[in-house]
């Protein structure tokens, strides 16, 4: 997607540990125009897919989805960092964050989980797919089928896309960092 690109070029910054920062249009600041436009993207991306709901994890996944479950017309769950105690039919996997280097739990309700559901996965990164296998778990321990995920940033170097590939998995993402060596951002031309 160009015009992402051409924004990650411009207003991305490189920090050490292979981490981008796009905190003026995604993670901080958000960019509305542009969400819409990731939105639309991955909306012709996934368009021969059946999808039933759009799952993401708070908080950075929340934009995204919302803005494709929004034009797509479908409803929109994010599995939650924090275990509500009145969270009923619960369940829950291990992450583990590199950005926070710590192990976190997420848990959804089966009441907007079920084995109905044909599950579009939108993320604003993909790193190296730890966030996702936890995905891949509760859409598993759910009986729901998981047709699809979206991340508006890959960093191809982390490996992540080439374990969800590998598995099987319809995985689109927007915008493929190749590197960020010597904090030049380095995006494969489409
Ligand atoms: P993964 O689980 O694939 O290793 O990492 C994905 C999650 O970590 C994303 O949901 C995102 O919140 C965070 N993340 C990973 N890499 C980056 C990065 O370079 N920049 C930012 N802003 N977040 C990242």
């Amino acid at each position: 997607m160009k015009k992402l690109r051409d924004r990650i070029l411009k207003d991305g910054k490189c920090y050490s540990g292979g981490i981008l920062k796009v905190d003026s249009f995604i993670n901080h600041q958000m960019d509305p125009n542009l969400m819409k436009e990731v939105a639309v993207e991955f909306i012709r991306r996934f368009a021969s897919t059946e999808i039933n709901k759009i799952l993401t994890i708070e908080a950075s996944g929340i934009a995204p989805a919302i803005m494709t479950g929004f034009l797509m017309n479908l409803p929109v769950v994010f599995a939650k960092k924090k275990k509500p105690s009145t969270m009923e039919k619960m369940i829950t996997t291990t992450v583990h964050s590199f950005t926070k280097d710590r192990d976190y739990s997420v848990c959804i309700s089966q009441d907007y989980l079920t084995p109905d559901d044909k599950i579009l996965f939108i993320d604003d990164f993909l790193a190296y797919g730890n966030a996702a296998k936890g995905v891949i778990d509760l859409v598993r321990q759910s009986g729901a089928q998981l047709v699809g995920m979206g991340f508006i940033i890959e960093k191809a170097f982390q490996h992540g896309g080439d374990f969800l590939r590998n598995a099987g998995i319809h995985v689109e993402s927007l915008a493929i960092i190749e590197s960020l060596d010597n904090c030049e951002i380095k995006i494969r031309e489409e």
